[in-house]
């Protein structure tokens, strides 16, 4: 349920944005990863061929060839450019399992990818953009505290040392546009472009991976990825490959521990827990029930025959938001008696107003939840 609001809010963000949401499939032809350099650097981590009519394939370690496959299924012109393809792209890197551990480092798992085709003189708009998007998914997600890096060239590199040059000045005037403090991270550039990361803090102070942006020579040229320009003649684009939250899996991992299963509202799993006092307030209960629901309010009744303290008791260790208290008194009025995770508590309210108001608390994805 987390993840689906991660999804549903991450998709709806990027449109807004204007990226195009993509899909691509979970195996490719071989060849492709043969012509990438891929099967050459890190073959160690490719799950093994299959063969499929004579042909072989492997399931696919990143999501970028089927992305720029997309872009290739026809010719584009200057003008249309920037594309952005996103895409929640589940990809398989085969990891020993002694270095497996829990959510956050598994062997499959989902990258909230995309890949931007731009001209060399939109790079620099292009990672603002990025920078910009990735500061408000952070800052959504409650986290405040964070590091930015930008790598340099490594020794051994793809593409000529003025490209290099020049893409790394595109990084640091987008970071400096944006008045983002940063270090140097001399030479831990990927061997095909320079790359911004952003590492961010937890409550607890343990450090995530969390965005990057990567500058790549490699893929436009080994792919021939072109675009015709005002010349009437063919370019190479400048393409981007970018993540904001690294993989869903980690991410979740670092909300967990960030939030100590105290989600925000809008994340939680279950938002309300519907506690009636006896059971001549179960209709009541389960009337609330329905009418949350039908406004997307994820809501449950506690039917237990036990006390009511015991089931409050439960809700709260459970760090459930909200819970709802009713007996005979809300009934009668048509109120209920609101309780937050925290113990905090308010005197009877109407129902409709206290719907109102989780309605809003979910759609502003307010961090701070009060009565
Ligand atoms: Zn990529």
């Amino acid at each position: 349920m987390i993840r689906r609001g991660i999804e549903d809010f991450w998709k709806a963000e990027h449109i807004k944005r204007g990226y195009d949401v993509v899909y691509t499939p979970h195996i490719a032809k071989l060849d492709l990863w043969i012509t990438s350099g891929h099967w050459e650097f890190y073959r160690d981590y490719l799950y093994s061929p299959m063969e499929v009519e004579g042909q072989e394939y492997i399931i696919k370690p990143m999501n970028c060839l089927g992305h720029i496959l997309i872009y290739q299924t026809r010719q584009h012109s200057y003008r249309e450019l920037p594309l952005r393809y996103a895409e929640l792209g589940t990809v398989y890197r085969y990891e020993r399992s002694g270095v497996l551990l829990g959510l956050s480092r598994v062997r499959g798992f989902t990258q909230d990818d995309a890949h931007i085709f731009c001209r060399f003189d939109q790079l620099e708009d292009e990672v603002v953009g990025v920078l910009d998007l990735a500061h408000f998914m952070i800052d959504t997600f409650g986290f405040t505290s964070y590091q930015v890096l930008l790598s340099t060239r490594p020794e051994k590199y793809a593409g000529t040392i003025q490209a290099w040059e020049e893409a790394t000045e595109t990084l640091s005037q987008a970071l400096a546009r944006l008045k983002v403090t940063y270090n140097i991270d001399p030479g831990e550039g990927v061997f095909y472009g320079p790359k911004i990361d952003i590492k961010f803090e937890d409550a607890q102070g343990r450090g995530w991976q969390g965005p990057t942006i990567q500058v790549d020579f490699n893929l436009p040229q080994r792919f021939n990825v072109t675009y015709i320009g005002e010349d009437s003649k063919e370019h190479l684009v400048a393409m981007i490959h970018r993540t904001v939250l690294g993989s869903m899996e980690r991410f979740l991992a670092s909300l967990i521990e960030h939030y100590g299963g105290a989600f925000p509202v809008w994340l939680a799993p279950l938002q309300v827990m519907i506690i009636p006092v006896a059971d001549r307030h179960l209709d009541y209960a389960y009337k609330l029930e329905a009418a949350l629901r039908s406004d997307g309010v994820r809501t449950k009744v506690d039917a237990r025959s036990e006390r009511v303290n015991l089931k409050i008791r439960q809700a709260q260790l459970d760090k459930i938001p909200y819970m709802l208290v009713v007996g005979d008194k809300e009934v009668a009025a048509f109120t209920v008696s609101v309780r937050l995770r925290s113990g905090e508590q308010a005197a009877s309210q109407s129902f409709d107003s206290f719907k109102e108001s989780v309605k809003g608390t979910i759609a502003n994805k307010v961090k701070d939840l009060r009565l």
